[in-house]
């Protein structure tokens, strides 16, 4: 069997980008979604149209019991996760001071403790079968922080934490893990950014353009089959950021 590869969050934008082309390089899939279901079913079904499976799995990761159900479904059906890649992940952008309990909690949950529920439980396989591939979808704002966003850059630089500690852990037992952190990316999380934002992003990218969700794409397939990095943020961004 190919390398059996999980996605969160895969329903749409980047994710959904990461789990077609993985399918369609041969890799088998289990993409996991939460609330667009139809959008699920239309990657499975253009999916079908070609010949390719892919398979389509319903949970809430920012749930530790949904987070694990879906590690369990995948050793259940497959046997063993050879990749776990964590998109999933929601922006909000609020004032600090604005910034409720609430708004907190949800943003943790989902971009944070998501990560640590899926692969605490995907590593007792991969540790089991000496062999695993963590790629945990952060962002520039880990790197360069963001206005306005300070509770989506902290569950981003968390992310990044546990990416640089787990690979330090887990190295010996041949897990990688490393984080991709993308630039602005065309996809439905930038939907309320004007024309005129975009090109204000433009004008500051030395490679002149923004990012496409194939763009994250392209490193994700890298780091499906590298294996001599590990602890590292990647950032494609079009030189927006440059550390
Ligand atoms: P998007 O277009 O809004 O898509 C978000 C995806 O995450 C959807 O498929 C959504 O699924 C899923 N999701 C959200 N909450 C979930 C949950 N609790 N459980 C399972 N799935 C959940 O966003 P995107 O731009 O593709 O972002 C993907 C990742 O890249 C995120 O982690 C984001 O922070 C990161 N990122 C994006 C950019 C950018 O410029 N777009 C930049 C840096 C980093 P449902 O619709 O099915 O609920």
């Amino acid at each position: 069997m190919s390398k059996v590869i999980i996605v969160t969050g895969a329903s749409r934008g980047i994710g959904r980008n990461i789990a077609y082309n993985l399918a369609v390089n041969g890799y088998t899939v289990i993409a996991n979604y939460n609330n667009s279901e139809i959008e699920a079913i239309k990657l499975q079904n253009e999916l079908k149209e070609q010949g390719i499976e892919i398979d389509i799995f319903k949970g809430n990761v920012s749930k530790s019991q949904e987070a694990r159900k879906l590690i369990n479904y995948t050793i259940e059906k497959y046997g063993r996760i050879d990749v776990l890649i964590n998109n999933a992940g929601i922006a909000q952008e609020k004032l600090f001071t604005d910034i409720t309990e609430e708004d907190f909690d949800k943003m943790m949950k989902t971009n944070l403790y998501s990560v640590f529920y899926t692969t605490q439980e995907a590593v007792k396989y991969m540790l089991r079968d000496h062999n695993g591939s963590i790629i945990n979808i952060s962002s520039i704002y880990a790197l360069t922080g963001g206005a306005c966003e300070v509770h989506y850059s902290m569950a981003k630089a968390g992310i990044d934490g546990m990416t640089k500690s787990l690979a330090k852990e887990l190295g010996p037992s041949n897990i990688r893990v490393n984080s991709i952190a993308p630039g602005a990316i065309d996809t439905d999380m930038n939907k309320g950014l004007s024309e005129e934002d975009w090109k204000e992003v433009i004008k500051e990218t030395p490679l002149g353009r923004k990012g496409y969700p194939i763009d994250i794409t392209r490193c994700v397939k890298w780091l499906v089959e590298d294996e001599f990095t590990t602890g590292q943020v990647i950032s494609p961004n079009g030189g927006l950021v440059i550390i």
